[in-house]
C-alpha cells in the first residue's frame, strides 16, 4: 500500500538535496508536488489543504534558516504532519472498570468486520481476557456461520442466535449475549453487527438500537482501506448516524492507493485503533501514526 505516494514523495524530496540554500519557490514546488501525490493517492482534499499549508508555513522557516540541511529539515516537518494527520499517539483502548468490557463493530459489508472480530477476539484472547464474539450480523446468510469459524480458529467463545437467544432479531442477540457475557464472567464482548453495500437508515437505525442496548466502551467503525474516495462519505455516515470512538483500518495489506484512509482522521476526528494486513488471524496490528508515516515516506 502506498508505493506510489511514496515514490512520488521521495522523487520530490530527491530534488531538495542537492541544493544547499532552499528558496522560498523550491519550498512551494515540494509542497505542491506532495500536495498533488496526496490528491492522487484519495487523499480528502480539506485534509491535503491543511497538510500543505503547515508544512509550508515551517518549511519557509527551514529554508530562511542557516541550518546546515535545510532539506533534512524539509523531510522532518512532512514527517511530522503526517503523523499529525494520521493521529499522533495511538490511543490505549478503553475498558469497562467493572464487569465486562463491551467493544461493537460496525461498517460497510465486505470491510472485513468479521474477520477483524476474529482477529482482535484472539489478541485479546492472547492478553489474558475471556472473550465471547456475539454474532449481531444477521443480515447475510453465512455471517453466523462465518463468526462461528472465526471464533474457533481464534480458540474464543461465540454467541448466536438460537431459540431463546433471540432468533432474527438482532438487537436482542446483542442483549442477550451481553447478559450471558456477565453471568458467565467474560472480560470482553465483541459485537459483529450487520453491513449493508451502501449505508442506508435502516442500517443506522438497527446499528443505533445495537448500541442503545448494550452500551460500548468502544464502538469500531472497520473501514476497507481500498475503497478510494467512498472511505469518507462512509465514515461520515456512520459518524453522525452511529458514532464510533475509532477507527479500524483493513486491506491495508493491498495495492490499491488507499489515500482516503489517511484522511479519515482528519475527516471524523476518531483516532485509529487497528491495522488489519491480511486475511489470516494474526494480521493484526495496533496502529501507530509514526510507522505509517515512516512506511509512506521511506
Ligand atoms: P464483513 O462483511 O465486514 O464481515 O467482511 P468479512 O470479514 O467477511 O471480509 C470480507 C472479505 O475481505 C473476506 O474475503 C476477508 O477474507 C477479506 N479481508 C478481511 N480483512 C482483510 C485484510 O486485512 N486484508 C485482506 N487482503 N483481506 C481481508
Amino acid at each position: 500500500m502506498y508505493a506510489s505516494l511514496s515514490d512520488r514523495i521521495s522523487d520530490s524530496f530527491k530534488k531538495l538535496r542537492g541544493k544547499g540554500v532552499l528558496r522560498d519557490s523550491d519550498v512551494d514546488q515540494t509542497v505542491g508536488e506532495i500536495r498533488r501525490a496526496l490528491i492522487d493517492a484519495d487523499v480528502a482534499l480539506p485534509v491535503v489543504r491543511e497538510f500543505a499549508q503547515r508544512v509550508r508555513e515551517q518549511a519557509y522557516g527551514a529554508a530562511r534558516s542557516k541550518s546546515l540541511n535545510p532539506a533534512q529539515q524539509v523531510v522532518k516537518i512532512v514527517n511530522q504532519e503526517l503523523v499529525e494527520i494520521l493521529g499522533g499517539e495511538t490511543r490505549e483502548l478503553t475498558f469497562a472498570q467493572r464487569g465486562p468490557t463491551v467493544f461493537m463493530l460496525a461498517g460497510l459489508q465486505g470491510a472485513g468486520k468479521t474477520t477483524f472480530a476474529g482477529k482482535l477476539g484472539k489478541w485479546l484472547a492472547e492478553d489474558g481476557k475471556r472473550v465471547l464474539l456475539v454474532a449481531s450480523d444477521l443480515q447475510r446468510p453465512n455471517a453466523v456461520t462465518q463468526l462461528q469459524i472465526v471464533g474457533e480458529r481464534a480458540g474464543v467463545d461465540v454467541w448466536a442466535p438460537e431459540p431463546g437467544n433471540g432468533v432474527g432479531d438482532p438487537v436482542e442477540v446483542a442483549r442477550s449475549g451481553l447478559s450471558h457475557a456477565i453471568r458467565n464472567g467474560y472480560d470482553v464482548v465483541l459485537v459483529d453487527t450487520a453491513g449493508r453495500l451502501g449505508v442506508d437508515e435502516e442500517l443506522m437505525e438497527q446499528a443505533r438500537q445495537i448500541r442503545d442496548a448494550v452500551n460500548p466502551h468502544e464502538i469500531m467503525f472497520v473501514l476497507d482501506a481500498m475503497i478510494g474516495q467512498d472511505a469518507v462519505h462512509t465514515a461520515t455516515a456512520f459518524k453522525d448516524g452511529v458514532g464510533f470512538t475509532g477507527v479500524v483500518l483493513t486491506k491495508l495489506d493491498g495495492d490499491a492507493r488507499g489515500g482516503a484512509a489517511l484522511s479519515v482522521r482528519g475527516v471524523t476526528g476518531a483516532p485509529i485503533l487497528f491495522a488489519s494486513t491480511g486475511e489470516g488471524i494474526k494480521d493484526i496490528e495496533r496502529f501507530h501514526a509514526d510507522r505509517m508515516a515512516s512506511r509512506i515516506l521511506d
